[in-house]
């Protein structure tokens, strides 16, 4: 049979204990979610819902076209302007999804004359980014400032591009943003730091503002529309001439169409409230160090949060699907991380705290915790250096 390989592979899947499958959320369903990332509660709040419903009336459902045909119009401009302003830089530009925002970045400022440092820990879309972009692709270890050093040092290329998320999606900690940024700039090369898990939950301007390197040339930042903005899209953010170079080159906005009008605006909103309510972003932080401080009373091995993402390492893959249904059968949405979207192979309960938690929430989840099962298997093997045109990390997040 054509797919028996598929097959095979399913089974193979089943048998470790790491098969997906997709699982609709019902209208109303009153269950308390932590594993989404509307971290500011700003999806369903009135305001960006009817701005998302004005811009519907009055452009219609699509872009129509990709951006430089007819899928421009002027919400994106308003939006790339807000964006610009929130994270203290020249330009920005907006695209279909956070996904493609990486892609467009990282290919069109990397090629095969520049090495590309990537963090371990980085997220697909820079995995895949990296991989499309033709560069020489050196994975550093995890948040290793030696090891980047170490590969700049060594650089044969004529350009060098240091890529980092922000805050970590697989556990929540941040990268030393400072101490890279030093570190590329002595070596003559950018950084392109992933702002999706920090944009409307660190500082008031994100971090690379709140490191103080706002609007540095040599900084590219990349975001998500569709996290803490609760809408949907991403976002590169930077000096105009990379904004000029992407408009020409980027193959995502060249071959894509334009982000929806509905999207745009309820991003516009979010944006908005989130500078004039910085209250809100203050909130989350708060609530995921709760969190976290309740799953380490309960001798649970979690990183300390740097956003809103609080992930609680599990002994195995199949102990981790057990352990997200009986969340779930206490009425708790938890996210699952396990292989091939864990790097270093041990599989995460993520918790991703809201600025809308309540009191009673806080108990909820504290007695939800206490069954979490806290032996922890090792790694056989840590993630290393590894060169080549290929990435040998594989990292996702949801
Ligand atoms: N970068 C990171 C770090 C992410 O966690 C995500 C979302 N999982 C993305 C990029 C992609 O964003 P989007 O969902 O808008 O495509």
């Amino acid at each position: 049979m054509t797919w028996s390989h598929l097959t095979q592979a399913a089974a193979q899947r089943s048998a470790a204990g790491l098969d997906r499958s997709l699982r609709s959320r019902e209208q109303g369903e009153q269950l308390l979610d932590l594993a989404g990332n509307d971290y500011l509660g700003l999806s369903d709040d009135p305001r960006v819902v009817a701005a998302a419903q004005e811009a519907l009336r009055a452009w219609g459902a699509g872009a129509t076209a990709s951006r430089l045909i007819t899928g421009s119009i002027r919400l994106h401009e308003d939006l790339e302007a807000a964006l610009a302003a929130y994270f203290g830089a020249a330009g920005a530009l907006v695209f279909s999804s956070g996904y493609l925002a990486n892609l467009a970045a990282i290919t069109a400022l990397a090629d095969d004359e520049t090495l590309i440092v990537s963090d371990a820990f980085n997220h697909a879309s820079i995995v895949d980014a990296c991989r499309l972009s033709r560069a020489d692709v050196v994975i550093v270890p995890h948040r290793d400032i030696a090891a980047l050093s170490h590969a700049l040092e060594a650089n044969n290329r004529r350009r060098a591009l240091v890529v980092t998320e922000s805050v970590f999606s697989v556990d929540g900690d941040a990268a030393d943003l400072s101490g890279l940024y030093e570190v590329s700039s002595r070596h003559g090369a950018a950084l392109l730091v992933d702002e999706a898990h920090s944009f409307g939950v660190v500082g008031e301007g994100g971090s690379v503002a709140a490191a103080g390197l706002a609007g540095r040339e040599d900084i590219v930042i990349t975001a998500t529309l569709s996290k803490a903005a609760g809408a949907q899209g991403g976002a590169i953010i930077a000096a105009q001439p990379v904004i000029e170079h992407l408009i020409n080159t980027a193959r995502p906005l060249i071959f894509d169409t334009g982000l929806a009008p509905a999207a745009t605006a309820a991003a516009l909103a979010a944006v908005r409230i989130m500078t004039t309510d910085p209250d809100r972003c203050a909130k989350v932080r708060e609530a995921a160090r709760r969190i976290h401080g309740l799953a380490v009373a309960r001798g649970l091995e979690a990183a300390a949060p740097d956003g809103a993402v609080v992930s609680v390492v599990l002994p195995d893959a199949r102990g981790g699907v057990a352990e997200r249904e009986r969340w779930r059968s206490r009425q708790i949405l938890v996210g699952l991380f396990r292989p091939p979207s864990v790097p270093d192979g041990r599989s995460r309960l993520r918790l991703t705290a809201k600025a809308t938690l309540t009191e009673s929430d806080f108990e909820h989840i504290d007695s939800a915790l206490a069954g979490v099962p806290t032996e922890v298997i090792l790694p056989e093997t840590e993630p290393g250096p590894s060169r080549g045109r290929g990435v040998t990390a594989t990292i996702a997040s949801p």
